[in-house]
């Protein structure tokens, strides 16, 4: 479907409206106006996952947000090179370059081989990506491992240019010599100086400095390694970043991406390395996703809070309606996951699908202009979503605006925003399909489903939830849809 719409907008002129674009720049700590490099064109650099484990819903923001970046260049009629690193070796379960290699550590903890793993949750990453609408066409996905030589030979310039010295360890990156080491995000260097983190390995020479190639130790065992010029072992973490971006977007590019648990550390270290290499400026605009928190909290193992976009489709929810709830909010703004949010989102989605396919008609109209601009202002304002979800709102209620033209509207909105509503009728059908009425499903279901609406009504979500499972080990789920619950069969 979306297809169809790239095809036309790249051969389109770029129309960047009056307004310009704007980005919130973690480099300068300000809104700027976006000035690309070369006109016409933008070169993209988002940091990737570690496949070591399931990609979790707060994995899946800041790559629903580059999707979101990459539809409003390719509407503006940019030519785009976007980016997306799979980072499967270097990066460990420790601060300080120690602790066990995560790949590593995934193959022992599932027994299996590193490349399986490395398979096995690349697939899922991707997998999430389809799900949520991620428009991948022509994104490169560079894997660290498949990139090894180009690693050692910015390593090797970093060593010719005299930022590197030799421990016992590895090969590290002297951060002192690099005069600017620390600007993104003004990291307190002092701060961090005095109140020095007891150096793991004692053999560094600032807390601050960073390994660009580990020796394999023979008790590690590994299964990634590889020869090098300093002897056998792997790349560090952040070098990858550096090589890959180089190679696909060359030395000095646009636009570099992340979350913002990136900015101290990793970020600062690939540009360190990439302009100490190749001098300044290694990337433009660097854009930080805030994160998103699950009731309040961090997402972690150890807490036990992980959702995965399967745990939210097993409750009949659609991923797309996960997307509009993250469209509501800013990506600079940290959210917090709660199922009741969630459950609001997908009925205003489902209420959009429905009004789309049902209300609107089938007859295309033309897309209004005083609409588009005012979408296309907050769009092009740092991606203002939760305001362009707003307008979508306002427009839907606007009676001066026909039917046909709302839906041509939403559709342009839509090259944008993503949530596939030329693909609401199908959608639709398919879910009404499997529906089966309250009164025709057995009687043990029946009264589940009345008791959870009691637990709901006094609020009792603990207890609807365990309600709704047991409803689900019986063979049904059960979502609530705006026209109250709906049980489908299994
Ligand atoms: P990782 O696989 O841990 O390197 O993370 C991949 C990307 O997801 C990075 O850009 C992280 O900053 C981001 N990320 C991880 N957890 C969250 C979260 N809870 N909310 C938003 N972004 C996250
Ligand atoms: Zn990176």
């Amino acid at each position: 479907m979306a297809l169809g719409f790239l095809k036309i907008f790249k051969t389109s002129a770029p129309r960047v409206p009056d307004t310009g674009i704007f980005f919130y720049n973690t480099l300068t700590g300000r809104k700027e106006p976006f000035r690309p490099l070369k006109a016409g064109r933008v070169g993209m650099y988002h940091c990737g996952p570690t496949v070591y484990g399931y990609t979790h819903i707060g994995h899946a923001r800041p790559y629903v947000f580059a999707d979101l970046l990459k539809r409003m260049f390719r509407y503006h009629g940019f030519t785009l090179t976007q980016v997306i690193n799979i980072t499967d070796v270097g990066h460990l379960t420790g601060d300080e370059d120690q602790g066990e290699d995560k790949i590593e550590e995934g193959a022992k903890r599932e027994g299996k081989t590193a490349a399986e793993v490395i398979t096995f949750y690349t697939d899922d990453f991707l997998e999430n990506l389809r799900k949520l609408n991620i428009d991948t066409e022509g994104t490169i996905f560079p894997r660290a491992t498949e990139h090894i030589l180009e690693q050692v030979a910015l390593i090797r310039t970093l060593e010719e240019k005299g930022y590197t010295y030799l421990t016992a360890d590895g090969i590290y990156f002297d951060t002192v010599l690099f005069k600017s080491y620390g600007a993104l995000g003004n990291i307190n260097l002092v701060g961090l100086e005095e109140g020095k983190r007891v150096p793991i390995n004692p053999e560094k020479k600032h807390p601050t400095d960073f390994a660009l190639w580990k020796f394999s130790k023979p008790e590690d065992k590994r299964q990634q390694e590889w020869e090098s010029p300093w002897g056998k072992g792997f790349p560090g973490w952040h070098i990858e970043c550096s090589a890959m971006s180089s190679k696909y977007l060359g030395h000095h590019f646009d636009i570099h991406t992340g979350g913002v648990d990136h900015i101290p550390v990793h970020h600062n270290n690939e540009i360190a390395q990439s302009e100490a290499a190749f001098g300044p400026v290694f990337a433009k605009y660097w854009l930080h996703v805030a994160h998103l928190m699950i009731d309040g909290k961090k997402i972690s193992k150890s807490l036990g809070n992980t959702i995965l976009l399967k745990h939210i489709e097993e409750r009949n929810i659609p991923p797309l309606a996960y997307r509009y709830w993250l469209l509501t909010s800013h990506y600079k703004t940290q959210v917090n996951f709660t199922w009741q949010a969630l459950e609001a989102a997908h009925r205003a989605f489902f209420k959009l699908q429905r009004v789309f396919v049902e209300e609107l008609g089938v007859k295309k109209g033309a897309v209004s202009p005083r609409y588009q601009k005012s979408f296309i202002t907050a769009i092009n304002d740092d991606i203002n979503t939760s305001q362009a979800v707003a307008l979508l709102w306002d427009l839907l209620k606007d009676d001066s605006v026909s039917k046909a033209d709302k839906k041509a509207t939403l559709l342009d909105f839509d090259r944008i925003l993503g949530l596939d509503l030329a693909e609401s009728q199908n959608f639709m059908e398919e879910s009404r399909k499997q529906t089966v009425s309250i009164e025709q499903a057995p009687q043990e279901i029946r009264t589940l489903v009345e008791e959870r609406e009691k637990a709901r009504a006094s609020k009792d979500f603990a207890k609807a939830d365990t309600l709704r499972d047991k409803i689900n080990s019986a063979g049904f789920t059960l979502e609530d849809s705006p026209a109250g619950a709906r049980l489908t069969k299994i």
